[in-house]
C-alpha cells in the first residue's frame, strides 16, 4: 500500500510539475524546444484517490539537477535535538505566540523547529509536545514552504520589506496614520471600513503625501498612444513600475496589490476576458468580501488607466462589510471602471446583480468564514471562473479543503501571486511566508 502511494504521489506530482518547467524560447536544437532545468521546491496537491486517502493531500518535490550535474543535499537535522532561536540578524522586536500553549512569547526569547524553522514554541517542552500532536505529519511541508522565503521575497524593492510591527514599519516610511495608508495598522481600526475620515480625496493625501513622483498620477498612461490602443499587459511589478515611472523605493506596491492582482485576472488569467476587453467589451466581476478595500477604492482607478482606452470593467463588490451608507455606484473613478457597492452576503445578493464573466476574493479566509459555504453554493452553479488569493500556502491547503467539501476543485493551481503585496507579514506562531495577496488559485476556470 505505501509503495502505491509513492508511486501515484510520483505520477501526479510529475504531471503537475512538469508545466512549471521553463521552455527556452529562443533555443531549439535537432531534438526541440530546450527545457530549463533549474532546481526548484514545490509543494503539488496529489489529491489521493479515496482508497488511499489521507490526511495530508500535499507533497514537497525538490526538482533537483540532472544526474550529469553535481546536486549538493543539504543535510537533515533530527526535529527535536536541533531547536534553535530564530536568525539574529532578523531584527524582530514584536510578541509572538506559542503554537502549542498560544501563549505570548517575546521574540528574542521565543525557540523554533530546528528542522522546518517555521513553527515558533515558548520553550522545549511544548516543541515536543506539538511535534508529537501535531507537527511531526506537516514539519517536511513546512520545510519545503520555509526554503520558498527567498524565491518569494520582493528584493527589486528598494525599503525594508519585512513587516513586524506595521506601525513601526508605516513610522520609518514616514505614512503612520496618514491616508489610505492608515488600513495597514491598527490604529484606525475602530472606524468601519470604507468610512475612514478624509478632508479631500486629492491623490496626495490619499497616498499620504508621499513624493509626487512616488505615486501613480491620477492620469491616462504616458506612453498612451492614439491609434494603438490596447490593454496594458504586465508581467509583474517591475513592468508596471516600469510602465508608471516609478522608483522601486515608492512602497505603494502594497496598497495596489488589490487592483493590481484584478487586473492581472483580468488580463491575463481569465482568457475570455482578456478577448472581451481587447475587442472592446465590458467584463462584468463579482468581487466578494471587500475590507480594507473600500478605503482603498481610488487606487482602483489605476484598472482604468491600464485598460488603456479599450474595454470596460464593471466590478459588484458584494459583502457585509459594505457600509449601508456607501451603496450604489462609487463616484469619482475613471471612465473605463465602474464599482458597485453591495450589502450583504452574495447567497442573497448575486440574483439581483448582473450575470458575472468572472468572480474574484482576494485574501479571501475560505476556512475562517462560516459565510462562505452559501456563497461557494452560488460559485458552483454559476460556472464562471472564481480566483481567490490567500496570504500563505498553508491557507491555501485549509482553502482548498473548504473547496472541495463544497464539491468545487482546483483548475488553476496554488501559485505565488506577482502581484502579492511586498510587505512579508509576521503572523502568531509561524515564520512561513504571508503576503496580503501571497498565492493565487482558481475554479472553474
Ligand atoms: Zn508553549
Ligand atoms: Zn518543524
Ligand atoms: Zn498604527
Amino acid at each position: 500500500m505505501e509503495e502505491l502511494r509513492y508511486l501515484i504521489a510520483f505520477i501526479k506530482a510529475i504531471a503537475l510539475v512538469h508545466p512549471l518547467l521553463q521552455p527556452e524560447t529562443d533555443k531549439v536544437t535537432k531534438n526541440g524546444r530546450n527545457v530549463n532545468f533549474e532546481p526548484f521546491i514545490e509543494t503539488v496537491d496529489v489529491q489521493w484517490p479515496a482508497e488511499l486517502a489521507t490526511a495530508v493531500d500535499l507533497v514537497a518535490v525538490t526538482i533537483s539537477y540532472p544526474p550529469t550535474r553535481t546536486y549538493e543535499e543539504k543535510k537533515l537535522t533530527s526535529p527535536i535535538k536541533y531547536i534553535e532561536p530564530p536568525k539574529e540578524e532578523e531584527d524582530f522586536s514584536g510578541s509572538r505566540q506559542c503554537a502549542m500553549c498560544e501563549k505570548p512569547v517575546q521574540w528574542d526569547q521565543s525557540l523554533c523547529c530546528g528542522r522546518c524553522k517555521a513553527i515558533i514554541y515558548c520553550g522545549p517542552i511544548c516543541q515536543k509536545n506539538h511535534w508529537r500532536e501535531a507537527h511531526k505529519s506537516m514539519c517536511g511541508l513546512y520545510k519545503a514552504m520555509m526554503e520558498r522565503e527567498e524565491e518569494l521575497a520582493m528584493k527589486i524593492f528598494k525599503f525594508n520589506f519585512v513587516v513586524d510591527n506595521s506601525c513601526q514599519w508605516l513610522e520609518s516610511m514616514g505614512l503612520h496614520k496618514k491616508g489610505m495608508w492608515r488600513r495597514l495598522c491598527g490604529c484606525y481600526a475602530h472606524y468601519p471600513f470604507g468610512l475612514l475620515p478624509t478632508k479631500s480625496i486629492g491623490a496626495f493625501e490619499l497616498w499620504g503625501g508621499l513624493g509626487d513622483k512616488d505615486y501613480p498620477s491620477d492620469k491616462p498612461l504616458a506612453n498612451h498612444i492614439i491609434g494603438n490602443r490596447n490593454p496594458v499587459f504586465l508581467s509583474g511589478w517591475s513592468e508596471y513600475y516600469n510602465i508608471r515611472s516609478l522608483p522601486m523605493s515608492s512602497p505603494v506596491a502594497a496598497i495596489l496589490s488589490h487592483p493590481l492582482t484584478v487586473y492581472h485576472i483580468l488580463t491575463t488569467l481569465v482568457i475570455n476576458s482578456k478577448n472581451r476587453l481587447i475587442k472592446g467589451k465590458e467584463v462584468v466581476v463579482h468581487y466578494l468580501g471587500p475590507a480594507v478595500e473600500l478605503d482603498w477604492l481610488q487606487a482602483f482607478d489605476e484598472i482604468s488607466h491600464l485598460l488603456n482606452g479599450l474595454g470596460n470593467v464593471q466590478i459588484f463588490m458584494i459583502g457585509p462589510e459594505v457600509p449601508s451608507n456607501l451603496l450604489g455606484p462609487v463616484s469619482g473613478l475613471g471612465s473605463r471602471l465602474r464599482v458597485n457597492l453591495v450589502r450583504g452576503l452574495y447567497q442573497e445578493q448575486y440574483m439581483n446583480l448582473p450575470a458575472p464573466h468572472m468572480v474574484i476574493a482576494l485574501n479571501c479566509g475560505l476556512e475562517s468564514y462560516g459565510s462562505w459555504s452559501g456563497a461557494l453554493g452560488v460559485i458552483k452553479s454559476i460556472n464562471v471562473p472564481v480566483f481567490f488569493t490567500e496570504r500563505s500556502e498553508v491557507l491555501c491547503t485549509s482553502a482548498k479543503q473548504v473547496l472541495r467539501t463544497s464539491g468545487l476543485h482546483l483548475t488553476h493551481p496554488v501559485g505565488p501571486n506577482p502581484f502579492r503585496s511586498p510587505l512579508r507579514e509576521q503572523i502568531h506562531s509561524t515564520n512561513l511566508p504571508s503576503f496580503s495577496n501571497g498565492f493565487i488559485f482558481g475554479v472553474n476556470t
